[in-house]
């Protein structure tokens, strides 16, 4: 998601270099690639338009800072203008006084509903939650076994329409509606303090659809809407946003398949055009591929400046306590870092599965995007095989490897000198963008981009 964004942005940026300061034509020529590079990523036109008048006024008015080259200042100016299209604050869910809090999600068939709802309810329920999945798509078949699927899965229990489910209220009907509302009744008994209802899609936005979930929406009065969104269906994703906004109303955004190789169009036009903030985002089939949604976070991802915090985050979820905290000092700790903490980092990586999603989070990644496309473990594998054939001191005092040290660590890892040259070049750059993250404050700036 967003690569071609990223490259589109990043090649503009990159003619702004060396400028000792901006023209009115140098401003105009970046406002136009950058609307150009909006646009094609799917980004509502109006959105866009906003975007680009906010960009242009900042870039041309007070806001001349010392510290920061012509370049780097439009750099921030885009970049606090992302985290402002993409909805500013981090917005969490909106506890009720009186639990149970009622999250109900909406969205179109195939959107991702049942899958987010498990995620969800896993990741309540690690924050110390006990919450109660409801079964209310009664319209796809297999939609309640799925759904059992995930709660199971999840460790949290699913309230379902069919016999057998132990209940201590009616069975209901297959009447969505009735139950919805028995399962909250369900969650009052047995104190869930969180219920979440996964209503039924179809396939495009109709009457129906939207009526039936009016009625669930009105019977259970939930604290939280949730629509849930899949951020591939482009310029789709900004008539089915108002749509379902106007026909149901919601509180809160879930872009959905964030993995794929959508180009962002719906993540940055969803809050201007609905006023509702993304919350979370779903990246993927498995119960732990989903996110809290950061704007800001996502604004340096989007810039290629990286997204350490949530590595982190995914980290300690993936990962025991101990390893995550060393890992996140690592970051933060720039003078001791080594080629023995960048290789296991490497090996952690590697244990914390679905490899390259995570890499992508390293600053300056998507400047290396092929590379890591093409990487797997067995390069994981080499890179320490190398290391393993450097001698102590060589690990922690990298510069002193020259021509003959190289020779020799290539000779006893099985791999060719210029290997040895490709990792050492990789170590200089992480550690380089791990002392201009740890140092903090001022903007990292694009790689490459002169300070
Ligand atoms: P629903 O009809 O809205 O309940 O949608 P589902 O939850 O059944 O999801 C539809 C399909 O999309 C399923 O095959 C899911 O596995 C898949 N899916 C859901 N979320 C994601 C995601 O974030 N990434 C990817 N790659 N697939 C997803």
């Amino acid at each position: 998601m967003f690569n071609t964004l990223t490259e589109r942005l990043s090649s503009t940026f990159k003619n702004l270099r060396g400028k000792g300061r901006l023209t009115q034509a140098d401003i105009d020529a970046t406002a136009r690639e950058i609307r150009r590079a909006l646009l094609d990523a799917d980004v509502a036109v109006p959105a866009v338009r906003e975007f680009i008048a906010h960009v242009k006024e900042r870039a041309l008015g007070e806001e001349v800072s010392e510290a920061l080259n012509p370049g780097q200042q439009v750099v921030k100016i885009v970049q606090n203008e992302l985290e402002e299209i993409l909805g500013g604050e981090t917005r969490n869910i909106q506890l009720a006084k009186n639990p149970p809090t009622v999250i109900m999600l909406v969205g179109l068939q195939g959107a991702g509903k049942t899958t987010l709802a498990g995620k969800l309810s896993k990741h309540l329920k690690q924050q110390g939650h006990t919450p109660l999945l409801v079964a209310a798509d009664l319209q796809r078949p297999n939609a309640v076994k799925q759904l059992e699927v995930n709660g199971e899965r999840a460790g949290v229990p699913v309230f379902a329409p069919h016999p057998g489910v132990s209940s201590e209220h009616e069975d209901p009907t297959g009447d969505p509606v009735e139950v919805a509302r028995a399962g909250l009744e369900e969650a009052k008994t047995r104190q869930h303090d969180i219920v979440i209802i996964d209503t039924a899609g179809r396939l495009g936005v109709d009457q129906e659809l939207m009526q039936q979930a009016s009625d669930i929406r009105a019977a259970t009065n939930p604290d939280e809407v949730l629509f849930v969104i899949d951020a591939m269906i482009g310029q789709d994703a900004v008539a089915t946003a108002q749509a379902f906004n106007e026909g149901v109303g919601f509180t809160g955004v879930v872009l959905s398949k964030m993995d794929g190789d959508a180009r962002g169009g719906a993540a940055l036009s969803v809050k201007y055009i609905t006023g509702k903030p993304i919350m979370f985002a779903s990246t993927g089939e498995g119960l732990d591929d989903f996110e809290v949604f950061h704007p800001d976070r996502m604004a340096s991802r989007i810039l290629d400046m990286g997204d350490v915090l949530s590595l982190i985050e995914q980290a300690e979820r993936t990962i025991d306590k101990s390893q995550a905290e060393k890992m996140a000092q690592k970051f933060v700790d720039q003078e001791d870092f080594t080629l023995e903490d960048f290789l296991d980092q490497m090996q952690q990586l590697k244990k914390m599965g679905s490899m390259k999603k995570m890499l992508m989070m390293m600053p300056g990644a998507q400047g290396m995007r092929q590379q890591l496309e093409q990487f797997d473990d067995s390069q994981v594998n080499r890179i320490e095989a190398i290391i393993r054939s450097m001698t102590p001191y060589e690990r922690n005092v990298p510069k002193i490897i020259n021509g003959s040290r190289r020779a020799r660590i290539a000779a006893g890892s099985g791999v060719h000198v210029s290997e040895v040259n490709t990792l050492l070049e990789r170590f200089r750059e992480a550690q380089k963008m791990m002392k201009r993250m740890a140092a903090g404050g001022g903007i990292p700036g694009m790689p490459g981009m002169p300070g």
